[in-house]
């Protein structure tokens, strides 16, 4: 039976999805859009972590997902550090929501799930599994591919594709085998 609030209407059910999302990409939008399906609203948490040297600031990050989700109030972001479960507890979500990308993935994810459901065994872990053809990506991946002159426009939201461009000058840096060819034909 559905949770109920104290006037009898149904609780509406809120998920959270903690990452970096440095930056955010069509992975992550792929595990949203399907936590919608499930849930009612997705709290989007960003990992505040001193000890990580991020490519896009924080507020970078908001910004850049609020632009993706404009129009969508099932969908929030907000930042939070320390214990991921007393920020869940805090924001009333009873469930984490996790991306499956690949077996490689499993492992790092199924401790930690276990890890949080010591600490709060009121809070689930959901994992959910994006589109085959996103199952190779990563902000990392991006963030490697743009700088070495790669194309990521069906990777990332066009606003992503837009910062990563006023990040590294106007076009992404030419390679190394591109930029020779060119200079020897001048
Ligand atoms: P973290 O630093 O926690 O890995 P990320 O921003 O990289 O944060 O990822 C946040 C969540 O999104 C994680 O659950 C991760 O598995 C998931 N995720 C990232 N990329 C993809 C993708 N391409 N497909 C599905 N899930 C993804």
């Amino acid at each position: 039976m559905p949770a109920r609030n104290r006037d009898g209407h149904r609780k509406r059910s809120l998920a959270v999805f903690p990452g970096s999302f440095d930056p955010i990409t069509n992975g992550h939008l792929d595990i949203i859009g399907r936590g919608l399906s499930v849930f009612d609203q997705v709290t989007i948490a960003i990992l505040v972590n001193p000890e990580k040297h991020p490519l896009f600031t924080v507020e970078e990050r908001v910004d850049l997902i609020r632009e993706a989700f404009r129009g969508e109030d099932r969908v929030q972001v907000d930042t939070f550090s320390g214990l991921l479960v007393d920020y869940a507890e805090r924001v009333g979500a009873s469930v984490i929501v996790r991306g499956l990308r690949a077996i490689s993935d499993f492992e790092y994810e199924f401790q930690m799930g276990l890890m949080n459901r010591r600490l709060n065994p009121r809070i689930e872990t959901v994992f959910m599994m994006p589109a085959e053809s996103y199952s190779y990506l990563s902000s990392r991946l991006v963030k490697e591919v743009f700088q070495l002159g790669g194309p990521v426009r069906d990777l990332v939201p066009a606003a992503v594709e837009r910062r990563l461009r006023e990040k590294y000058g106007t076009s992404a840096p030419q390679p190394v085998a591109r930029r020779r060819a060119r200079t020897r034909r001048a």
